[in-house]
């Protein structure tokens, strides 16, 4: 059980809705583990005028640091006083470190989530590979960022909206020198999706049960991997068990969850020189899913 006191400082995560959030159970359980006199809470609000105000007392609040998710990964950067380069690029924060200054910078750890659980989860280096990104959302990019800073060879975008696509390729092209840039919809999909190396799924597809799959599950082939981002899910998504049936190596999207929250609390614990156990903040992520028996959760 977490001990709150005097001196505790407070962390979080601010987004709307919250009721299925994992980090409260990870953070805390890593606080504990390491000894941290932090506690973390949901901090939910429900329209932009909410989070500005939340942001303003979180300035004269002992917070080392918070996260944000869904809705206001976009909102956030023009409230922090300086933002990360990669998080700029990407248009998202979901992390911010409040500095013992009283400074609020902005950081998207999302991206290194998702490098590190493939590096992690799968021995698997994007650098020189080809790659397919589902979805044009601010969590592709996140994941646009990261596949850019580690030199994969050609990363292909295939969205529903084509002009969703288009945008996010705009915007990245500057800064993706010497990597092939391409956007497709979904139906002139099955001979990039058939050739890549990795396949991302970084659209909500499958967080309901009886959601089908981004991509026809036909076209995934052997040796590929294939990382779904949707995680905590009562059953494998169809992209997950498809995947596996084709002989691919699979993830699903809890190895990021962890990796991007363990991320976020070495970035607020930095002066401690200590690696976030990642394992300790897994064990607590499916110990309350398990708790849950089988609800739907969101991060
Ligand atoms: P977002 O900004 O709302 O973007 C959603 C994307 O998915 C858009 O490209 C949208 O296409 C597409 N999409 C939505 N519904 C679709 C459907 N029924 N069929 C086909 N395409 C559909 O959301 P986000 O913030 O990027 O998040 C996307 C997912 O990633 C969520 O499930 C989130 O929980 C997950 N995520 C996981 C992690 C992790 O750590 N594992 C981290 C971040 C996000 P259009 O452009 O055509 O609308």
């Amino acid at each position: 059980m977490t001990r709150i006191q005097g001196t505790t400082r407070l962390a979080g995560v601010i987004g709307w809705p919250l009721d299925h959030s994992l980090s409260p159970a990870m953070h805390n359980a890593v606080y504990q583990e390491l000894g941290l006199d932090w506690v973390y809470v949901p901090l939910a609000v429900q329209d932009e005028g909410g989070l500005r105000s939340l942001v303003t007392a979180i300035r004269s609040l002992p917070f080392v640091g918070f996260n944000i998710t869904m809705p206001y990964k976009e909102e956030i950067l023009e409230l922090c006083d300086e933002v990360a380069m990669a998080a700029s690029m990407a248009g998202a924060v979901n992390t911010v470190h409040c500095t013992s200054d009283g400074r609020l910078i902005g950081y998207n750890t999302d991206g290194r989530g998702l490098l590190e659980s493939l590096s992690t989860d799968a021995s698997f280096d994007p650098s020189g590979k080809s790659v397919v990104l589902l979805g044009a959302g601010g969590a592709a990019a996140g994941a646009f960022v990261a596949l850019i800073l580690a030199k994969c060879a050609r990363i292909t975008v295939v969205n529903r909206s084509l002009e969703r696509a288009e945008e996010l390729l705009d915007r990245m092209a500057p800064r993706a020198g010497g990597i092939d840039l391409d956007a497709v919809t979904q139906e002139e999909a099955e001979d990039v999706v058939g050739a890549a190396d990795l396949v991302i799924n970084a659209t909500p597809v499958g967080m309901n049960p009886e959601a089908e799959s981004p991509v026809p599950v036909e076209w995934l082939t052997e040796g590929q991997v294939v990382l779904d981002m949707v995680y905590g899910t009562a059953v494998p998504t169809r992209l997950v068990t498809g995947g596996r049936e084709a002989g691919a190596h699979v993830l699903d999207g809890l190895g990021m969850l962890v990796a991007q929250g363990a991320t976020a609390v070495d970035i607020w614990n930095a002066d401690a020189q200590v690696r976030t156990p990642r394992e300790t903040m897994r064990a607590a992520a499916q110990r309350e899913l398990a708790v849950r028996n089988g609800s739907e959760v969101s991060g």
